[in-house]
C-alpha cells in the first residue's frame, strides 16, 4: 500500500468530509479524504437507470438551509423547484380518496383541528427547545423518555389526527415507527428545520433539487480539491491515535494518527471521521475509543426507507390537474411526489414505503413489491401509474456503506443521555456528519454544516 504524509485525513467523501477538506484545503492544510466507495457522495447518488436519470438518495432543498444553497450557488450550480401546479391528493384511513389544495388535507373538521392544535403544541416546543442543544433543556428527560407515539395520544383522543402528525416525523423523517423514538427526538426534527410548521409544509421541505442531481454538489468539491487529494475504494480499517502504550486516559498529545485503508495509510495530526455513527464501529481504533463513546455509538441507528422512482413518457398527472403531491397514512407509499427532471419531457414519480411497510415488503418477491406499490401510487394518480417505462427502488439499507435511510436518531432516552456528548473530540479524533447536525439535522445541509464546524474545530476554533 501508498503511504502519504497529510496535515489533517477525512474518512468518508460525502457532503460532511468533503465540506470539511474544502475548509481545511483553503486555510492552507494538506488534506487526504479516504472514501470507501467507488464513488464521491455517500447518500446523495446519481444514476442513469433504463435511460432514465434519477436521484437515488438525498436531493431536496429546503429555504432555510442557507449552507447547501450559498455552496450551491459558490459552485455555479444551479436549482429548479419541484412541480406543484394543481390539486393534491389525500387518501384518508377509510380508502377514500380526496383532492384538495393547500397544506392541510380534507381529514374532517374535528382531527383537521385536532392536528393544527398539536402543530401548535409542537411549534411552541421546538421554538423553546431549539436545534443546538435539545438535551440541556429543563423538559429534556421528561419528554426524552416517552415515544412521540404515546405522547401525542396522551395529548389528544383524535387518532387520526394522532397519526397524521406521528406520520410527519416517523414515516416521513426518521423513517422509525413512532413507539421507536422519543418526542425529544421528533421537537428536535422540527427545530432542526426551523419549526414544526416547517415540517409539514411540503412545499417549504421538499422546496428545490439542484439541477444535474444533489451528488454533483459533491463530485464539484472533490474536483475542485485537486488531484490527489480524495482516494476512492479506500475503506478505512483502523485509526491508531497515539502511542502503542496510550490508553485512552493517558493519550501522549501531539502523537497524530495513522489511518490505514485498503490502499493507502496516512500518518497526519488529527482526523475527521465523517461517516455516520452506526459505521463507527467498523472501524478499530487503537487504542479503544473511550466507554462513553462505546456506549453512545450503541444507540443510534439509521432509519429505512425506499425511495420508489417512476418514471413515465409524460407526466400524466398534469394533464389531470393534479400536482403528483398526494398523502395517505394507511397506504404503503404514504407520500407521493412528482419528480420529474428539470427540463425532461417524461414525468418522473417519486414514493417512500418507509420503515414497518418497507420490512413487510422487503420479504415479498421484487416483482409482488413493484406491483403492490405501484397499485399504491395509482390509488392516488390514476391507474396510469400502474405502468411505468422505468420502474427502480432506492435501497441504501442494503449498502454496506451506509446502512439505511435516510439518517441516524437516537433510541428512546439516547438523546439527553449521550446527545451533549456526541460532538467531543477524541484526542485527534474529530466527529462531522447529517446525524449529528442541529441545523439541517438529517440532510445534506446539515452534513455540510458539520464538516465546515470539525474543520474549525481542527484548525483550533
Ligand atoms: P454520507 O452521505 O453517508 O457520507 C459518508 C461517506 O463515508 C460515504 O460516502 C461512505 O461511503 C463513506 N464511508 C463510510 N464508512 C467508511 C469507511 N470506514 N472508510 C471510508 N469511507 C467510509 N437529505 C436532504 O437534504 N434532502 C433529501 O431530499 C434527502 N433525501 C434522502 C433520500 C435518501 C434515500 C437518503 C438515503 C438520504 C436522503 N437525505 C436527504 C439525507 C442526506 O443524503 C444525508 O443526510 C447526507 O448525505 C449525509 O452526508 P454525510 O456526509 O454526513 O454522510
Amino acid at each position: 500500500t501508498e503511504a502519504v504524509e497529510r496535515d489533517v485525513v477525512v474518512v468518508g467523501a460525502g457532503p460532511a468530509g468533503l465540506r470539511a477538506a474544502r475548509e481545511l484545503v483553503a486555510a492552507g492544510k494538506t488534506v487526504a479524504v479516504l472514501e470507501a466507495r467507488d464513488r464521491v457522495g455517500g447518500r446523495t447518488w446519481s444514476r442513469v437507470i433504463d435511460g432514465a436519470f434519477l436521484e437515488i438518495g438525498g436531493q431536496w432543498i429546503s429555504p432555510d438551509q442557507t449552507e447547501l444553497l450559498g455552496l450551491v450557488e459558490e459552485l455555479g450550480l444551479e436549482t429548479f423547484q419541484r412541480y406543484r401546479e394543481g390539486d393534491s391528493v389525500y387518501i384518508a384511513p377509510d380508502g377514500t380518496r380526496h383532492t384538495y389544495t393547500g397544506a392541510t388535507f380534507p381529514a374532517g373538521e374535528q382531527t383537521i383541528a385536532e392536528m393544527e392544535r398539536l402543530i401548535g403544541v409542537l411549534d411552541e416546543l421546538a421554538a423553546d427547545i431549539g436545534a443546538a442543544e435539545p438535551w440541556a433543556h429543563p423538559r429534556a428527560r421528561e419528554l426524552d423518555t416517552v415515544s412521540f407515539h404515546h405522547w401525542l395520544r396522551q395529548l389528544s383522543d383524535d387518532e387520526a389526527a394522532c397519526n397524521n402528525i406521528g406520520i410527519y416525523v416517523a414515516g416521513g423523517m426518521l423513517t422509525k415507527p413512532s413507539h421507536a423514538f422519543s418526542t425529544l427526538q421528533a421537537v428536535l426534527m422540527a427545530a432542526s428545520a426551523g419549526s414544526f410548521s416547517n415540517l409539514v409544509d411540503e412545499d417549504f421541505i421538499l422546496d428545490r433539487r439542484v439541477v444535474g442531481g444533489m451528488q454533483s454538489v459533491s463530485e464539484a468539491m472533490a474536483e475542485q480539491l485537486g488531484d490527489d487529494v480524495v482516494f476512492l475504494n479506500a475503506p478505512v480499517r483502523t485509526i491508531r491515535w497515539g502511542g502503542p502504550e496510550d490508553t485512552y486516559a493517558e493519550h501522549t498529545p501531539g502523537t497524530g494518527v495513522t489511518v490505514w485503508s485498503d490502499p493507502v495509510t496516512v500518518r497526519a495530526q488529527q482526523v475527521i471521521v465523517a461517516v455516520p455513527p452506526n459505521l463507527y464501529s467498523r472501524i478499530s481504533f487503537e487504542p479503544p475509543l473511550p466507554r462513553l463513546q462505546h456506549q453512545m455509538h450503541q444507540h443510534q441507528s439509521l432509519g429505512i426507507v425506499i425511495k420508489v422512482h417512476a418514471v413515465y413518457e409524460t407526466p400524466f398527472w398534469r394533464e389531470k390537474g393534479l400536482s403528483g403531491t398526494g398523502f395517505g397514512a394507511a397506504e404503503l407509499s404514504q407520500e407521493v411526489y412528482d419528480n420529474t427532471n428539470h427540463g425532461d419531457s417524461r414525468g418522473t414519480l417519486v414514493g417512500f414505503v418507509s420503515d414497518e411497510k418497507a420490512d413487510e415488503v422487503f420479504k415479498l418477491p421484487a416483482a409482488e413489491r413493484k406491483r403492490l406499490i405501484l397499485e399504491s401510487l395509482s390509488h392516488y394518480l390514476g391507474e396510469e401509474a400502474l405502468d411505468p417505462v422505468v420502474y427502480y427502488e432506492s435501497d441504501f439499507g442494503s449498502e454496506e456503506w451506509t446502512r439505511g435511510a435516510y439518517a441516524a436518531s437516537y433510541d428512546l432516552g439516547g438523546l439527553h443521555r449521550y446527545g451533549a456528548d456526541q460532538r467531543n473530540p477524541v484526542g485527534p479524533i474529530f466527529w462531522a456528519c447529517s446525524d449529528l447536525a442541529a441545523e439541517g439535522y438529517q440532510h445534506v445541509d446539515g452534513a455540510l454544516r458539520q464538516g465546515r464546524l470539525a474543520a474549525r474545530e481542527v484548525l483550533g476554533g
